[in-house]
């Protein structure tokens, strides 16, 4: 497979390290650059060290941005505002929801419990129905599949939609990196601006005005030791210094032991009216160890406040719910008219159903993956990174044929490979990368009424091209940015 080169034919790493001209003359040189001004600028991470819980390091980058095709960043970008109305809109529908979860909740306990949060809560719900307020912060996420040449969705994320802010800095660095490197042929155009953390800080702003109460404060609902901490900081900062509004940050633990609920559905954490819950915790199982953190769910899914998300929004952004808007006339039951269905439709990939073994399609399908898993990537009702099943594994999993509803099939995306430097924790490597845009959206809705919807930055996560899944926080990939070829 051909090698793009770094940043476009005139720039790879390589030559700027060549190059007499460049005031950055070595790799290493450029990586010092990185390193510093990522320190310098906030771009950083937790070490994880529970003894010294404010060790920290800098973010896992790549040191100059990497090539991307700008019509498929625009095409991406573009389709963000109705994949935020398609969202809100399967949410609002229950019915759909069970309906299309059932078989994966079955065998799946995590998905079970979401559902049995959702109907748990469905009289609240609906004495709301008029006056709920939504605040929604997504992330498509897209890599270029090389054989067919499109930009395909790996996934819709609805819940903890991470890096914004860490994202927008990445974007920064880089235009630094190419500033000062000052290497002829450079286009420092080719860096489309970032401004992530604005807009979700924004958005999170409009949804604390809209609950109307100036001193209402936003719940970031965190995980215990979280290394991406500073992410959330950022976003925390933003929110203060863009809105002058407080924010809290609470496990669902402490949730259970300090927050209360009033008669009118008033979420209190200590003396604080909470107007918006923001959840960087719970898509996991590994969230919920006991029952305590699920009745902290169950109480904030209760509340007046904004969830961002709610437990319908969070179902909503299931694997199982990609896959089957993919089927025959099912998002256009969602979506305004032929244009945002085909809009929406030339992102998805191939996604099959393991929901009934007897269906002849899905027969098809299974003795497909079965001659050759490696088109294919099987997926369990997850999030977090490190979940899904490849090659052998899918073999061994799909052997077993009992309680195949919990997953989709997904047909294997092919990115383009580039040659890449990436730092962690100031070991260089340079090697074979993917990458995979992400592009975020933030929505806000009072009953029927849209305050705001909106396509809010991006995020580029470069990886080994050797490894399969790709989650910074889970330790695979490096935040990276685009240059627009
Ligand atoms: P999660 O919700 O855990 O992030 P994803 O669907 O994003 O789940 O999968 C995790 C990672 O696995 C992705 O970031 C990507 O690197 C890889 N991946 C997922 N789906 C595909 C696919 N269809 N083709 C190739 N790689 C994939
Ligand atoms: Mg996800
Ligand atoms: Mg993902």
């Amino acid at each position: 497979m051909a090698h793009a080169g770094t940043v476009g034919p005139e720039a790879t790493v390589e030559e700027m390290r060549r190059s007499e001209g460049g005031r950055l003359a070595s790799t290493q040189a450029l990586t010092d650059e990185a390193i510093i001004w990522a320190s310098l600028h906030g771009l950083l991470v937790g070490l994880g060290d529970k003894e010294r819980p404010y060790a920290l390091t800098h973010a896992p980058i790549s040191v100059v941005p990497v090539p991307f095709p700008r019509d498929s960043f625009e095409k991406a970008r573009a389709a963000m505002q109705v994949f935020n109305k398609l969202i809100d809109r399967v949410s609002r529908d229950g019915e759909y929801l069970q309906h299309t979860l059932q078989p994966a909740a079955e065998f799946d306990d995590f998905t079970a419990k979401l559902l049995d949060v959702y109907r748990a809560t469905r009289e609240v719900r609906k004495a709301r129905q008029q006056d709920e307020l939504v605040l929604a912060i997504n992330r498509s996420d897209y890599m270029l599949d090389e054989p067919s040449s499109t930009l395909l969705q790996v996934e819709l994320n609805t819940i903890a939609s991470s890096f914004g802010c860490l994202s927008t800095l990445v974007s920064r660095m880089h235009r630094h990196i190419l500033e000062r490197s000052a290497q002829p042929g450079v286009d420092l155009g080719r860096l489309p601006q970032n401004h992530a953390t604005e807009e979700i800080a924004d958005a999170i702003g409009a949804a604390v005005q809209e609950y109307g109460d100036a001193d209402a404060v936003v719940l970031f609902v965190v995980q215990p030791n979280e290394r991406n901490s500073y992410d959330q900081q950022w976003l925390q900062q933003a929110i203060w210094e863009r809105h002058r509004v407080r924010t809290l940050r609470c496990t669902l633990a402490e949730i259970a032991e300090r927050g209360s609920l009033d008669a009118s559905g008033q979420l209190r954490v200590d003396d604080s009216v909470v107007a918006v819950a923001y959840f960087r915790a719970g898509y996991s199982p590994n969230d919920y160890p006991t029952e305590v953190e699920w009745k902290a769910r169950e109480m904030l899914e209760s509340s007046r406040a904004a969830q961002c998300p709610s437990v319908a929004y969070q179902l909503a952004g299931a694997k199982k719910v990609q896959q089957d808007l993919a089927g025959r006339g099912v998002v256009e039951r969602f979506v305004d008219g032929p244009e945002e269905a085909a809009l929406i439709r030339a992102c998805f990939a191939g996604l099959w159903s393991l929901d009934d073994l007897e269906d002849a399609a899905t027969r098809e399908v299974l003795a497909r993956a079965e001659a050759s898993p490696e088109d294919f990537v099987l997926k369990p009702q997850r999030e977090g990174g490190g979940n899904n099943l490849y090659g052998p594994q899918i073999l061994e999993r799909l052997s077993q044929r009992r309680g195949l509803a919990a997953y989709i099939l997904m047909q294997r995306i092919r990115p383009p490979i580039n040659r890449s430097t990436l730092v962690r924790e100031g070991k260089v490597i340079e090697v074979d990368t993917l990458s995979e845009l992400g592009i975020y959206g933030t929505f806000v809705r009072r009953g029927d009424r849209v305050i705001l919807n909106r396509e809010a930055g991006h995020l580029v996560r470069t990886k080994a091209a050797t490894s399969d899944e790709g989650g910074v926080a889970a330790g695979f990939a490096v935040l990276d940015s685009p240059y627009l070829t």
